[in-house]
């Protein structure tokens, strides 16, 4: 959460920071701010509350110069989305600016301390206490900087990525990180700080990844050094960002959203590159390989993940069990870490993250290991934390994914998973040869069925003025389609603020069944396949007690589209790749509903799209 940008160089800094801003906004949009610094140390800092337009307005007729330069947008933890409380935060000197991602969890401690050495604070954040005390420790121990910022962060707790200038260095630039991401690429004498990689990939491919516990600094005209909180130098590798990195347009359609939901052909086409070889009939990933053993003697599987990645997750564990015979847990990450839970050696722990940042993800990935599991993870996003701290894995390759309300990568995800669970099917003999060639063959022809799914959206629009009304919504599945039904209500509550629930079909009857009544509208996942005779039941259930029920139904269905108030088609496919083609609908049906309301869908309020805080 929160995007960070630095940029210390020969050209001027604000440009690249507002720039830089408007691409790591999808982490967080209550406010924005920017710090800079001229080389003489003046230093100006202009805040606003809302999104990056609003600071770029804000500043329009300010002093923006300066090589050396900081900015931030917010993602609220501790105070309220407003000016006062945005970043940069200064220190009560004057002398350093500071953002942060994060959470200081000790930072009331800390504050009460400062308070009584006569410390003024401004803003309610737990970010300016961390500012406030390296200001601080630099008086007291009339400490050089990076000095003074270790002993700092040796005091604090919690999690952080931070970008620091120093007034009385303005050809500097620190930054530091613990459970926070932060890339800093490098471009002859230019320095460029980041949350993620998409700011720098303009100026630079060549770029380091800051490890957890090292400090940052980029002094102009020299090398990159990194330190440990001890001051030990650390040596890193300089990595080469992939080329079709960089920036993503909306390419024409009204939102990142829709482009993201239309784009689901292609990303799953290129997910499937080089691993799905559908003329040999063979599925093939690197990982699974170069693991085979570890895999293969697995006892059992245990996913760990949040929100549409845990969604995707319980689509995994029916895969794994059902063709790999695995028995397999799935956790929200948030809860297995501070649950205590049973990981043997013998264990292979899947984590599943979009951004590769999720901090619970990655706390529950260092407990796995702590615990000696085997850990393969599943992300979108290159070189992130998740892929650098587990052991293998698999990348979805969908492309930057900026709608907060993820879509391409949890098609992706499955897709990953669908992949993993044939590889590993094949070599442990849990399938035959002819359902092993089916299914490949199968999978191979989902894009060109996801592009049929989509002719239907203008059908999809229409209906969705009908349903703007409602304020709650049930989604129902069965087996595969009880995953999408939860993830169809997460898409509606996302971004149009409507209230649904997701719930197994049978289960409705033990509770639900109570809210059923001719405002609410059901939408029920029923397509052909072992459960429709079941899922068939549950729909006249509603319709018997009034309900508005909206279906997805395989083409040709010609008895639930006649019971169903409305119907969206979807084409045949196998059981277990129907939450491939049936998400669809219901991302569309969310979309047009939140536009339907004037909902920034792109932006959804308190969301974020990296969730970088526990
Ligand atoms: N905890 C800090 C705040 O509330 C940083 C939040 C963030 O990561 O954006 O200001």
């Amino acid at each position: 959460m929160c995007g960070i940008v630095g940029y210390l160089g020969s050209g001027d800094a604000y440009p690249v920071l507002i720039e830089g801003l408007k691409q790591l906004e999808y982490r967080g949009y209550d406010s924005a701010g920017v710090a800079l610094v001229g080389s003489d140390g003046r230093l100006n800092v202009y805040k606003e509350k809302g999104k990056v337009a609003d600071l770029e307005n804000y500043t329009a007729d300010k002093d923006k110069s300066g090589h050396l330069g900081i900015a931030h947008t917010r993602w609220a933890t501790h105070g309220e989305p407003c000016a006062k409380n945005a970043h940069p935060h200064v220190s009560s000197s004057g002398r350093f600016a500071m953002v942060h991602n994060g959470i200081i969890e000790n930072y009331a401690v800390i504050r009460e301390n400062l308070e009584k050495k006569g410390y003024e604070f401004k803003s309610s954040t737990d970010t300016e206490v961390l500012v406030q005390l390296i200001d601080y420790i630099a008086s007291r121990d009339n400490a050089d900087t990076v000095i003074a910022l270790q002993s700092a962060l040796r005091e604090v707790v919690g999690a952080y990525a931070i970008a620091l200038v120093d007034k009385e260095h303005p050809d500097c630039l620190y930054a530091a990180r613990k459970s926070s991401p932060l890339v800093i690429g490098m471009k002859d004498t230019d320095f460029y700080l980041a949350s993620d990689v998409n700011p720098i990939a303009a100026y630079t491919d060549k770029v380091v990844y800051l490890e957890d516990g090292e400090i940052a600094y980029m002094h102009y005209g020299d090398k990159l050094r990194i330190v440990n909180l001890s001051n030990a130098e650390c040596c890193h590798e300089v990595m080469t960002v992939p080329k079709n990195l960089g920036k993503a347009g909306k390419d024409g359609f009204g939102h990142y959203m829709l482009k993201e939901i239309y784009e689901q052909p292609d990303c799953i086409r290129d997910c499937m590159r080089g691993r799905v070889n559908p003329e040999a009939r063979t599925v093939t990933l690197s990982a699974v390989h170069d693991h085979r053993d570890r895999l293969l003697s697995a006892d059992r599987f245990i996913i760990v993940a949040c929100g549409t990645s845990w969604h995707a997750g319980l689509i995994g564990k029916q895969l794994f069990e059902d063709l790999c015979q695995i028995p397999t847990e799935v956790a929200y990450a948030s809860e297995f870490r501070y649950c205590n839970p049973v990981i043997r050696s013998t264990d292979v722990v899947i984590a599943i993250s979009q951004s590769g940042e999720t901090a619970d993800t990655l706390a529950a990935i260092e407990l796995a290991r702590s615990r000696g599991a085997f850990v393969y993870g599943i992300c979108n996003a290159v070189g992130a934390s998740i892929p650098r701290a587990t052991d293998t894995g698999s990348y979805i390759h969908v492309g930057p994914e900026i709608g907060v309300a993820s879509t391409k990568a949890f098609t992706g995800q499955v897709t990953v998973l669908a992949m993993i669970a044939l590889d590993l099917a094949k070599e442990k003999h849990t399938i035959d040869d002819e359902r092993y060639a089916a299914m490949i063959e199968e999978l191979a022809v989902i894009p060109d069925k996801m592009k049929e799914v989509l002719k239907s959206d203008g059908k999809i629009a229409s209906l969705s003025k009908i349903f703007t009304y409602a304020r709650n919504f049930i989604y129902l599945g069965r087996g595969y389609s009880y995953p999408v039904a939860l993830e169809g209500a997460l898409k509606l509550k996302e971004i149009s603020y409507i209230h649904a629930e997701g719930y197994p079909a049978a289960e409705m009857k033990h509770g639900p069944i109570a809210l059923i009544d001719e405002e609410m509208p059901v939408v029920i996942i029923a397509p052909k396949n072992a459960l429709y005779g079941k899922i068939l039941s549950n729909v006249q259930e509603i319709k018997a007690r009034k309900g508005r029920v909206i279906a997805i139904v395989t083409e040709g269905d010609d008895v639930i589209s006649r019971i169903a108030d409305t119907c969206m088609e979807i084409p045949r496919t196998m059981e277990c790749f129907d939450p491939l083609l049936s998400t669809i609908p219901l991302q569309l049906l969310a979309y047009h509903i939140a536009v339907c309301k004037g909902k920034d869908v792109d932006r959804p309020r308190n969301l974020a799209k990296s969730v970088t805080v526990e």
